[in-house]
């Protein structure tokens, strides 16, 4: 497989991944929600120590354990880090140079979706993450 790029808004900042992906889907968490303005937010993870960064990027810690990289020029968030799974990286789908290269798994933290959000795929969905019990 081709190694998967992206970036930022602005360009000010680019990533590398030759993967593997290790999971795809969409995250429907409040946390999530707010941090990107948008009424859910995709996700994919991949190895940690593969990622190859250009450019100056800013993080905070958004909830206990957990870091979130974005650009500091156009504000585009870049990643989302937690201690509890510290060999991985997860990239926004949506940072993708291509983002329909995407393949959505399933979604994570269907229980905090938001009522107006119509969700029509046949996708399972989890209630938290796919840590905490099978799809609903
Ligand atoms: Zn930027
Ligand atoms: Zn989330």
């Amino acid at each position: 497989m081709a190694d998967m790029t992206g970036k930022c808004a602005c360009g000010g900042v680019t990533w590398r991944s030759a993967g593997p992906v290790l999971w795809a889907g969409h995250c429907h968490c409040d946390s999530c929600r707010r941090a990107s303005s948008a009424a859910m937010v995709s996700f994919f993870g991949v190895p940690r120590e593969g990622v190859i960064w250009t450019g100056e990027i800013a993080e905070r810690p958004s909830s206990n354990g957990v870091r979130r990289g974005f650009c500091p020029a156009c504000g585009t968030q870049l990643y989302y880090q937690a201690d509890k799974w510290p060999a991985e990286t997860h990239l926004y789908a949506t940072t993708l140079d291509d983002p329909a290269q995407f393949e959505p798994q399933a979604h994570y933290h269907w229980a905090e979706r938001l009522p107006w959000l119509a969700v029509t795929d046949d996708l399972p969905r989890y209630s938290g993450s796919a840590d905490d019990g099978e799809p609903i």
